[in-house]
């Protein structure tokens, strides 16, 4: 071993430790942005999912989903946290750029992601009805000009309940009108 080389393999081991833990702070503390996204769909009785895209670590866009009190089946919080982070840095492309969302995309917003280029998603927790990123299907799969990074389960408990919890209130609400 030549001299100073166990030193230099000591501080790449620390610096790959480091990385993995901020790196991983950093994913947790968007998903909880997007989370909070996720709380304000709700008390609009809307799916509680929420979405946020980052850019240089900074948050350029998050919103929530809106299909229900805008009857607009294009309102998913992908899709509007994409058009927001396309104004914001006035370009379509969103190569620079990575999404956290609650929960997978649907196809729909799957297709806009591939569209957008944009480089990572993180999804919190999967959707085994309508998701497209490895649930229902996996758009990835195929042999699109573009390829998003996937990291999913990020809060994948937190992720879960809140949307575990709407569907219990949906069915109580849904229960409460049959008796009226
Ligand atoms: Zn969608």
């Amino acid at each position: 071993m030549e001299p100073g080389q166990d030193r230099n393999i000591a501080a790449l081991t620390l610096n790959f430790y480091v990385h993995i833990f901020f790196g991983e702070m950093m994913n947790k503390d968007f998903i909880k942005v997007a989370l909070e996204e996720a709380k304000i769909a709700y008390k609009l009785n809307e799916v509680p999912v929420g979405a946020v895209i980052v850019k240089n670590g900074k948050i350029i866009a998050k919103a929530h989903n809106l299909k229900r009190s805008t009857n607009n089946i294009m309102n998913h919080a992908e899709i509007i946290a994409l058009m927001e982070a396309s104004q914001y840095i006035g370009d379509w492309r969103l190569n620079e750029c990575e999404m956290y969302v609650t929960l997978e995309p649907c196809s729909m917003c799957m297709g806009a992601l591939i569209n957008s280029r944009i480089k990572k998603l993180y999804i919190g927790t999967e959707d085994l009805k309508t998701g497209a990123c490895g649930s229902v299907l996996n758009l990835l799969d195929y042999k699109f000009n573009h390829k998003i990074e996937v990291e999913k389960n990020i809060l994948k408990k937190e992720c879960e309940k809140i949307l575990k919890e709407f569907f219990v209130f949906l069915r109580k609400r849904n229960k409460s009108e049959k008796s009226i």
